[in-house]
């Protein structure tokens, strides 16, 4: 017998609020009348949050992320000969990973469809970095995309506006509700987008840290365990690491200060913590891809690079435009002699969104030259006096704010901490 479908959000508002699991039907019935219009936002709010403290059972949360996928259009990328793999973050502070593992693990064999985001808050988003260069262009049609992917092996665009677009509103009310930081939500919107971007493996790099949506190990565990799940179920081969989020990642955090270090990196001259994470998850993707090959080469010798110049131009870039360079810089120094023993991600983070490298609102502009530099990381022996971190920004009325949120980030000591692993463990399905 199947369900009986529902009339009534409030029905199902009640049975969520009352610990009642909702069936398949329920869901199907609910996702697609939200999408439609015909289900209001106070009531969805209201399921959310149910949602957020309910949780959702196994078969619920499957059911959820079909619905999610079912609300719009899967791309075919049936065309594209060789393996398509791609990798999702869960955002951090100066992941700028996209720019190079995308090129890397394609000059490795395979095909990297990059469906990517915009950042919101305190973690940059990839499409806002690539902006930076004169002429890219993040809006591509299902055809464009499939044609630079076929061309240059990789390709990094915005997810169109027909692709899970029960994520694109749901995401947005979480925004504003309070419901963004619940697990099964969370893992129902990235892999609805990744599952309906049709490609065939995915590596998730879940982050853990106090840059990180999961701060705590286990939650992140929990993340990680329920998206490869998710994934696998749905007939794409995934797998995930979780990488260390609680100081920035290379350097450079910002928009195009962020392509300038990684395109550092495709020449071989990457900070060591970007470019063990970048090849930690090469590596993954490969194998998940079943594809041979050492991507550590592929940085040494250049193909990475020849891979990235050609992924840009196909999209309108030119990848040797000098890019934007703030008009004002002003440095945060160390206050004694000693080691620098913590750098907080997330107040680094805040800090350059207020200088203007991140928005407030979906609907603002980003400062493409805004950003902070690190100029020591945790680990770096540093005298009292020197500059541990370079702000950067077109606005000088931004630096307060940005002084402001750095306040208590940075701990100097007289030993150094012990370094903490940065790949901290691989989840799969096995
Ligand atoms: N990224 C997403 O796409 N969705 C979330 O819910 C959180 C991060």
């Amino acid at each position: 017998m199947t369900d009986p479908v529902p009339s009534a959000a409030i029905d199902l508002i009640l049975a969520k609020r009352d610990g009642r699991a909702l069936t398949g039907a329920e869901i199907d019935w609910l996702i697609a009348a939200y999408t439609e219009g015909a289900v209001a936002d106070e009531q969805m709010s209201a399921l959310l949050m149910a949602i957020y403290f309910r949780g959702m059972a196994p078969a619920e949360l499957r059911a959820w992320t079909s619905a999610m996928v079912n609300s719009g259009e899967r791309l075919d990328l049936g065309s594209v000969v060789p393996p398509t793999v791609d990798k999702h973050s869960t955002g951090g502070v100066g992941d700028k990973v996209s720019l190079i593992l995308a090129p890397l693990v394609a000059s490795c064999g395979a095909a990297v469809p990059q469906l990517s985001g915009r950042g919101l808050g305190h973690t940059g988003g990839t499409l806002d970095k690539l902006e930076s260069i004169p002429g890219w262009r993040a809006a591509l049609s299902a055809d464009e995309m499939v044609a630079v992917l076929n061309s240059a092996g990789c390709v990094i665009c915005a997810a169109g506006a027909g692709l899970a677009p029960a994520d694109r509103r749901l995401y947005a009310l979480r925004d504003v509700t309070g419901t963004v930081e619940s697990i099964p939500l969370i893992a129902s919107s990235i892999m609805s987008k990744k599952i309906a971007e049709g490609t065939a493996a995915l590596v998730l790099d879940v982050k853990v840290g106090s840059g990180a949506f999961m701060r705590e190990l286990p939650a992140a565990q929990e993340l990680a365990r329920t998206m490869v799940g998710l994934g696998g179920e749905a007939g794409v081969r995934t797998s995930a690491l979780l990488t260390g989020m609680d100081t920035p990642l290379g350097r450079a955090v910002g928009n195009a200060v962020e392509v300038e270090e990684a395109v550092a990196t495709l020449r071989g001259e990457g900070p060591p913590d970007l470019v063990e994470v970048t090849l930690a998850l090469a590596r993954e993707m490969l194998t998940l891809a079943g594809i041979e090959a050492d991507p550590a080469a592929a940085l040494a010798d250049g193909s990475a690079l020849d891979r990235y110049r050609l992924m840009i131009a196909a999209q309108g870039g030119d990848p040797d435009a000098p890019l934007p360079q703030a008009r004002h810089r002003e440095v945060l120094t160390a206050d004694q002699d000693g080691w620098l023993r913590r750098l907080d991600a997330r107040a680094v983070g805040v800090a350059a969104w207020r200088l203007g490298a991140g928005r407030a609102r979906k609907e603002d502009d980003v400062n493409h030259a805004a950003g902070i530099v690190c100029l020591a990381k945790p680990g770096d022996e540093v005298a009292a006096g020197q500059p541990i971190l370079e702000l950067r920004t077109d606005d000088e009325t931004r630096f307060g704010p940005a002084f402001a949120a750095l306040d208590g980030a940075t701990a100097v000591g007289a030993e150094p901490a012990a370094a903490e692993p940065l790949v901290i463990e691989r989840i799969t399905s096995d």
